[in-house]
């Protein structure tokens, strides 16, 4: 199987310095194993999307040096595959009805997840499990945690052990609004596309169990997992749309070089600035995962 990485931005903005690091980085592992890059518009979150942000996150790219093999896959194109995939899950039982309110379920009141930053969910209570109660409508449609700790060897952080139940329980697959979930879109492109390495920014390195529980229920692989140091705003905050987002006409060669340098510091690589395509050469020799800092918040560094 050919070694394949991908790079999966949301169109919700430019391109800011974390998606950077997370586009420098999955190019890096891919292309230093011979293999392949892909990339894939996650463009699901209607609501969310910023028209023009597409164009203008591959236009940068493509000043970064950052080349990409086939044609750019859009999820908002792919629905059939979410709607044949939630179809399986159905028919298995691996998925239920829920009629619970964001409002309810805050009000169910059960506690955030210990030692989760980032990840916003709570635990869900599992309320219509076994059920919708009488009188109430379908609105997300959840997918049922397995019990017992999901353990898997990650590229650079090393190795992680995570109960999904006991983190975040029976999680949305499908959205009340009709969307289908980050979490079972990105399950089914990953296997569909081949990407056997999927390498991504540290906030989704808590996502990755539940993205693993849905591969066994679907009966995909698993692919290989790299989790990339989480940039964080000086203030400890996650990274906004407009931190570090470099619209497209401040990208001049001399800004280019010196962003392009800030990222490949952070991924353990030192290279003098020049043409974005000399420097990518120049990491390829460098790159080592060993020498990726490890699972740290590095603090967005002001832009150059
Ligand atoms: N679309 C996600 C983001 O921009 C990344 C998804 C992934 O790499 O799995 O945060």
């Amino acid at each position: 199987m050919i070694p394949t990485g991908r790079f999966a931005p949301s169109p919700t903005g430019p391109l800011h310095f974390g998606s950077l690091v997370a586009a420098v980085g999955s190019w890096l592992f891919a292309r230093h194993a011979g293999g392949r890059w892909l990339v894939r518009m996650e463009d699901l979150d209607t609501p969310r999307i910023v028209p023009g942000s597409a164009d203008e996150i591959l236009a940068a790219l493509r000043r970064y040096g950052l080349e990409w093999d086939g044609e750019v896959a859009f999820q908002s194109r792919r629905i059939p595959l979410y709607e044949a995939a939630l179809d399986e899950l159905r028919q298995k039982g691996a998925v239920f009805d829920c009629a619970c309110s964001r409002a309810e379920l805050a009000r169910a009141a059960s506690a955030p997840a210990a030692g989760d930053p980032v990840d916003a969910e709570r635990v869900y209570p599992g309320r219509c499990r076994n059920g919708l109660p009488s009188g109430r409508a379908a609105r997300a449609v959840r997918f049922r945690a397995p019990a017992g700790v999901i353990t898997f060897d990650d590229m650079v952080v090393g190795r992680i052990e995570e109960d999904v139940a006991q983190r975040t329980g029976d999680f949305v697959v499908k959205r009340a609004d009709g969307v289908f979930a980050y979490q079972l879109a990105v399950v089914v492109d990953d296997a569909e596309q081949g990407v056997t390495e999927v390498v991504r920014g540290g906030d989704l390195l808590l996502s990755t169990a539940r993205q693993i529980a849905l591969q066994r229920a679907l009966g995909k692989p698993t692919p290989r997992y790299g989790h990339l140091p989480l940039i964080v705003a000086p203030d400890g905050s996650k990274l906004g749309k407009r931190d570090g987002a470099l619209p497209l006409p401040a990208l001049d060669d001399v800004r280019v070089a010196e962003t392009l340098a800030s990222a490949l510091r952070l991924l353990g690589i030192d290279v003098a600035p020049s043409s974005a395509a000399a420097m990518l050469e120049e990491a390829l020799r460098q790159f080592d995962a060993r020498r990726i800092p490890k699972g740290e918040r590095v603090v967005f560094p002001q832009a150059p």
